[in-house]
């Protein structure tokens, strides 16, 4: 039987067949709302049909700017399953990118979380395209007051009709659209399409991947503006699973509360969110019980943290690889029967890399020629992708986005092993080219958190007059201790090569982070580039 995927089909059967498994978020005044996926449903069919009476055109895009919470899941299928495109903004981008994102996807209506009512306010006089503002919320006065003719979610349901009709899509037609974070020039759209998040649903939640049932509770702390929060959102609909929605506080303590009032059994982030979960832990004295897993992917995992939830809390780290290109999930780290009879230093090495892929996606490494080379585990490449899930093109844009044989260049180096198990090694405009020969700046990071004095650190390329760039480490230390220079570059030694050690490891407060979590290390190229010139 022919049926098209479609992400409505996702959502009709969490309604159907889920219907009373709850759906709990964190509202931006901190109260939890508790919602099931029967009224998640039905609220995102009113969506549907409320933009229908607002005459908002089939494929047009609508821009959300807002945190993982409720409202924002009926959004994601009200907009994207009723034929119109969800398109996830991210609210940490300057004003000037903002503006630059909704012009480029010509977004016709923009919803927004009550607490990103300011920088709204200040985008709308710039806007061309956007022709409904709804605030997320109930009706409020002050937001009324500041911008015309604004409209409330709330209200907006209860314009539309809650027994709308998912309606038959084709399934290469866009459903949701969401920009790269743009580190060097303008950020680029990436599109997906029903057809390639369904497939990424059932692809990625293989049993060696995420691995989502329906007696899961299911915690995304990776932001629903971020590459649709890793797929989260359509693959709990798709099996039911019950989701945890954090809203606006992501500290550590805040999550270690909710984890154990919520008991969740799967939390997804990147490394900054889960080194604050375990200081978290630590200072409210929770034990995680109910938590079986948490995903972790972003940037690279420090092999200390995933010790530290193994051991002190029985919990499992599954390390993945993935990019907004990749929609995301590329690869998940899950061991094979055969590592069973390996002994336990050689598995947790095995479990630090990156994971191997699921099926509908593809690994290659290349050189810079283009040619393919071994997967032995050493030989270090361009990584190449492609599959169902992968971007073809970028939003508005004619020309192909792969290569002349059909793979997408991740810009990650890397090495592949026979069974797939993939090491990213560096991103190619992070890697540090010292003297013709690459240093891993992840492999220096991992060491100095390694030290029982350093929290977080981040290693980049400095200029330098003989080796044209040279390793520093900016290192934050642990509260309260006062680490000295040598030793840490003393704590190196034996652990790299002894030219691979950083000529400088200097110490700062706080490492200055995207919005999605990640070290941003153009800015501190920026601030720390120059150290080893005269
Ligand atoms: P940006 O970081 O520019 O916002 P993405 O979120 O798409 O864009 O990031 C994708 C990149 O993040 C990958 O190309 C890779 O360099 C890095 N990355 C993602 N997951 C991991 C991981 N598990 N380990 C190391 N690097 C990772």
């Amino acid at each position: 039987m022919w049926q098209a995927l479609t992400t409505g089909s996702l959502i009709a059967h969490a309604e159907k067949y889920h219907g009373d498994t709850d759906v709990v978020s964190v509202e931006g005044d901190g109260s939890l709302s508790r919602s099931s996926w029967r009224e998640v449903g039905a609220n995102a069919r009113r969506i549907k049909s409320a933009l229908d009476r607002l005459g908002v055109a089939a494929g047009a895009r609508c821009a959300t700017i807002a945190w993982n919470n409720r409202r924002h899941l009926e959004l994601y299928f009200g907009i994207g399953s009723g034929g119109r495109v969800t398109h996830t903004m991210n609210p940490r981008l300057t004003p000037d990118q903002m503006i630059y994102i909704l012009d480029h996807a010509a977004d016709e209506v923009l919803f927004f979380d009550r607490s990103f009512l300011p920088v709204v306010a200040k985008l709308v006089p710039h806007l061309r395209s956007v022709r409904h503002f709804v605030l997320m919320g109930p009706r409020d006065a002050e937001a009324a007051g500041l911008i015309t003719g604004l409209l409330f979610h709330d209200e907006l349901l209860e314009t539309g009709d809650p027994a709308t009709e998912w309606p038959d899509l084709d399934e290469t037609a866009p459903a949701a659209l969401c920009y790269t974070s743009g580190t060097t020039g303008h950020p680029k759209g990436v599109q997906y399409s029903h057809r390639s998040l369904v497939l990424h649903s059932l692809g990625g939640n293989q049993p060696d991947g995420l691995a989502i049932a329906a007696r899961d509770t299911v915690m995304p702390v990776v932001p629903m503006f971020h590459v649709n929060a890793w797929g989260v959102p359509y693959i709990a609909a798709a099996v039911g699973a019950k989701l945890v929605m954090p809203g606006p506080k992501l500290d550590g303590e805040s999550l270690a509360r909710l984890i154990e009032a919520e008991q969740v059994t799967l939390a997804l982030g990147v490394p900054t969110i889960w080194m604050g979960l375990l200081a978290g832990l630590k200072s409210t004295g929770i034990k995680p019980v109910s938590l079986k897993r948490t995903v972790v992917g972003g940037s690279a995992l420090p092999p200390s943290m995933l010790r530290e939830f193994r051991e002190t809390y029985g919990v499992d780290l599954i390390h993945a690889w993935g990019m907004t290109e990749t929609s995301p999930l590329g690869t998940l780290n899950q061991l094979l029967q055969k590592h069973g009879t390996l002994e336990e230093g050689a598995r947790h090495r095995l479990r630090e890399c990156q994971g191997r892929p699921p099926w509908g996606v593809d690994l290659r490494l290349v050189d810079e020629a283009g040619h393919e080379l071994p997967r032995d585990g050493k030989t270090q490449g361009e990584l190449q992708i492609r599959g169902h899930w992968i971007v073809e093109s970028y939003f508005g844009q004619e020309e192909t986005a792969l290569t002349l044989d059909g793979w997408f260049d991740t810009g990650d180096v890397a090495t592949l092993d026979a069974d797939g198990y993939l090491v990213i090694r560096d991103r190619s405009k992070d890697i540090i080219k010292s003297g013709g020969e690459w240093i891993s700046t992840v492999e220096l990071e991992n060491i100095a958190i390694a030290h029982p004095q350093i929290a977080n650190a981040a290693a980049i390329a400095a200029r330098h007059l003989k080796w044209d760039e040279r390793p520093v480490v900016l290192a934050v230390p642990v509260a309260g201790e006062t680490p000295d220079e040598q030793d840490i570059r003393a704590f190196y030694e034996g652990k790299v090569a002894h030219w691979q050690v950083p000529d400088r490891v200097i110490f700062v407060e706080a490492l200055p982070l995207g919005a999605t979590g990640k070290v941003m290390k153009a800015k501190l190229r920026e601030l720390y580039g120059d150290v080893l010139l005269p």
